[in-house]
């Protein structure tokens, strides 16, 4: 997503709608169902700076962190706040600090909700609390993409 300061009246811009979740390279490989990333922002401009507010979501399914069957999920981000410095006459890209925030509030062990008896409602499996946990291996992949993005920055 990008802003041309030229175009940001003194009153400020709204911006809302989806955004296609492809060009933002999110990993997600634990994820099926995910297209768009929809985005409501308010941006104001003082100078050669850009503030930017406002709200981020999606929806996918992603993995169950216990039983690996798919669960419906939805992802927000309520207080999106970015302030960035432009050069003159150039053009704010909020692409990479979108992705960043998407990346950092995405789930690192997400679970479907057990009845009482620890039983999965998806795959009818029952779960002893603490075991078959994937967690671990979801927390040491979210370090990988991090690092990976501070390679490519
Ligand atoms: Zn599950």
């Amino acid at each position: 997503m990008k802003i041309d300061p030229r175009q940001i009246p003194e009153s400020g811009l709204t911006l809302q709608g989806s955004l296609p979740v492809a060009d933002y390279a999110i990993p997600a490989e634990n994820i099926t169902g995910w297209n768009t990333l929809d985005y409501s922002l308010q941006v104001s401009r003082h100078g050669s700076e850009i503030t930017v507010t406002g709200t981020l979501g999606a929806s996918f399914q992603i993995q169950c962190a216990r039983c690996l069957d798919p669960i419906p999920w939805q992802l927000a981000i309520k207080d999106f706040c970015r302030i960035v410095t432009v050069p003159e006459d150039a053009v704010a890209d909020l692409t990479p600090l979108i992705r960043e925030d998407m990346i950092l509030s995405m789930p690192l062990a997400p679970r479907c909700e057990l009845d009482s008896a620890g039983r999965c409602p998806r795959s009818g499996r029952e779960f002893a609390p603490g075991k078959d946990d994937f967690a671990e291996k979801r927390r040491a992949l979210v370090w990988r993409d991090l690092d990976q993005l501070k390679r490519e920055n």
